[in-house]
């Protein structure tokens, strides 16, 4: 397929529950959106390892139901944080697959792949799911894609930011600029709905997805797109309207059937998927029935779900995501007759008591639906990502986007405060430096913790990573240091310290305490991804090699016994050929772990003996 050649750059939208990936082409000057080996738009970011292979995507989601326990899912919302975090315990209880503390407190999954145990940390199977986009791009493209653009969803705070990026690096990607999902919506709702107006709109992109919420306030005017605030949830969507249905149906099936099914992971798998689909259905149909044979201990499950039941079970939900809309425009400092458009992103945003609330919240404006709610995401990283490699058209080249940072960074000072150096909402890249000054008389040197959080008290926000300074020369207290807190592109934050009048300096990349990984796990991880690519490979290769044998086979049975061969050859040769095909189906049956080289090998021997056999027929 055509594209951008070797240099093409391709937009990542790694969603929560899919994901989606997409590329520039300059030969029809227009984003494509790329499709998987099933012809799907979206790819499931589902990761799932058995005794003889491992999956990714639309094949490790179909195996789900028979093999919960090493299907993994829903990483999105273990990456960058810690075990004890109490979103992750809460995920766990309801995750088939078990998670464990790594060092560091770093949430590590385990699962067994052929006959062992493995622990993967959430960035090596984000990193699996990146592979399979990268893939999927470079099927369509036909060659190599070494750049990408990821998106991340605003709200995701440094240590969720650093660890995709991590995954990224480990999937062997160039990851040139990792983007906020909202803007990455603001981009393709600019090109294909708004054509760089020159009339200054505002646009409050409301972004529902699988897993997280994010809602972004943007002026666009001519191309060039100002954040002006952002606002969201790293941990509602989709998955928790799911999960509200799933412990509503655990608890209709203990009080008809006096069972308890929630101790297994099978039973919940399947389960969640009726959920999701009933979801799905309720969506454009006011009822729709639930139907599982077998459930749980040979007892099979009905039920029917309203559109209200559903409703009701997640109001508290719906009305958290109006409540973050009103925080994000007054963080905007505007009125909500101020914003243009609002535009819907994110397969959630099709609940109609989603778009009901949000349509009453804004007097009835009616939402702009007309951007892909799946796709845009993508699309816009796929244009960031032309951008950045120099291609695109002149509309992609003189687009500007100003994003801001989502949360306030700062540092702990006396009393367990916390002093913000950049404010919530600051425009990026940017820099800004602070003084502190010292405590006590003679003091050489300062504890530098570095904190991201809304929270006064220190403790209550997120540790971002902690630093002693050492250059303070002795001094009465109140000796000053400069901090200087610096937040790249990427949103990703680099603190430093100075005495001014020594000139002396340290400096950290935040690696969020501990949990983040060294460049040694990463390139444990990149050597790991390798193997376990060839180790797909060779799958592949064997699972190839073993249809060839078994359809050559087949093939010949059938020819034998009909047609122009079958008619000319001797009862006896076809005896001949027969046994051949038995021995070769045999040694099949006890050889199921045999490799492509020996199964290739089997199919050549059998191949002489029908030849010879056929070719002399064919001399008579
Ligand atoms: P995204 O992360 O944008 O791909 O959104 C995925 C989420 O959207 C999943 O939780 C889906 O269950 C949900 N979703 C997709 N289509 C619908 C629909 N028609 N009604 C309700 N939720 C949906």
């Amino acid at each position: 397929m055509e594209g951008e050649g070797e240099g093409a750059a391709i937009g990542i939208d790694l969603g929560t529950t899919y994901s989606c990936v997409a590329v520039w082409l300059s030969q029809h000057d227009r984003v494509e959106i790329i499709t998987n080996d099933q012809g799907n738009r979206t790819t499931p970011s589902y990761v799932a390892f058995t005794d003889t292979e491992r999956l990714i995507g639309e094949a490790a989601a179909n195996q789900a139901p028979m093999n919960p326990i090493n299907t993994v899912f829903d990483v999105k919302r273990l990456i960058g944080r810690r075990f004890d975090d109490v979103f992750v315990q809460n995920d766990i209880e309801l995750w088939p697959f078990k998670v464990i503390a790594g060092t560091g407190n770093k949430p590590m999954i385990i699962v067994e792949y052929k006959g062992e145990e493995k622990q993967f940390a959430a960035e090596e199977i984000s990193s699996m799911v990146l592979s399979k986009m990268r893939e999927i791009a470079e099927e369509y493209l036909g060659h190599k894609v070494k750049k990408a653009v990821v998106t991340v969803p605003a709200y995701f705070n440094d240590a969720q930011r650093q660890s995709t990026k991590d995954a990224g690096l480990i999937a062997g990607l160039n990851v040139m600029r990792i983007i906020n999902e909202p803007t990455a919506a603001a981009i393709a709702y600019d090109l294909e709905k708004n054509a760089g107006s020159a009339v200054e709109n505002n646009v409050l992109i409301f972004d529902l997805g699988g897993g997280t919420f994010d809602i972004s306030v943007l002026a666009i005017k001519e191309g060039k797109l100002e954040v002006k605030a952002i606002a969201g949830d790293t941990h509602l969507g989709g998955e928790d309207f799911d999960n509200r249905l799933v412990n509503h149906l655990i608890r209709e099936f203990k009080r008809k059937h006096k069972k308890d099914i929630s101790g297994s992971p099978r039973a919940i798998r399947r389960l969640r998927t009726s959920c999701e689909r009933a979801k799905r259905t309720l969506s454009s149909m006011a009822q729709t029935t639930i139907g599982i044979d077998c459930l749980y201990e040979g007892v099979d499950f009905y039920s029917i779900l309203t559109r209200a039941r559903f409703e009701e079970l997640n109001t508290d939900l719906f009305t958290k995501c109006l409540d973050l809309v009103e925080n994000c425009l007054k963080d905007a400092k505007m009125d909500k007759n101020s914003i243009h458009d609002v535009v819907l992103v994110g397969g959630s945003t099709r609940i109609p008591k989603v778009q009901r609330l949000l349509q009453d919240f804004f007097n009835g404006k009616e939402l702009c639906k007309s951007i892909n709610p799946d796709e845009a995401v993508a699309y816009g990283a796929a244009v960031q990502a032309a951008k950045l490699s120099g291609m695109g058209n002149k509309k992609v080249k003189d687009m500007v986007i100003v994003d801001v940072t989502p949360l306030s960074l700062g540092v702990e000072t006396r009393g367990e405060h916390m002093t913000i150096v950049i404010p919530r909402n600051t425009s990026i890249p940017t820099k800004m430096d602070e003084n502190f000054h010292t405590g006590e008389d003679n003091q050489r040197s300062m504890d530098i913790l570095v904190y991201q959080g809304e929270r006064t008290r220190s403790k209550d926000n997120n540790l971002l990573g902690r630093f002693k300074f050492f250059g303070i020369p002795p001094a009465p207290k109140g000796e000053p240091v400069s901090i200087c807190f610096e937040i790249d592109v990427n949103g990703i934050l680099t603190v430093s310290a100075v005495h001014k009048m020594t000139g002396k300096k340290s400096e950290i990349t935040i690696s969020t305490d501990g949990h983040s990984l060294s460049q040694q796990e990463i390139e444990r991880m990149l050597q790991d991804a390798e193997k376990y690519k060839s180790e797909d490979q060779q799958f592949k290769q064997k699972v190839q090699a073993r249809n060839a044998l078994e359809d050559y086979a087949y093939d010949m049975r059938k020819s034998i016994n009909s047609g122009k061969i079958g008619s000319k050859l001797s009862t006896v040769d076809k005896m001949r050929i027969e046994d051949a095909i038995k021995q070769k189906n045999e040694w099949l049956d006890d050889n199921q772990l045999a490799d492509a080289d020996e199964l290739l090998h089997e199919k050549k021997e059998l191949e002489i003996i029908c030849d010879a056999i056929i070719s002399n027929i064919r001399l008579e």
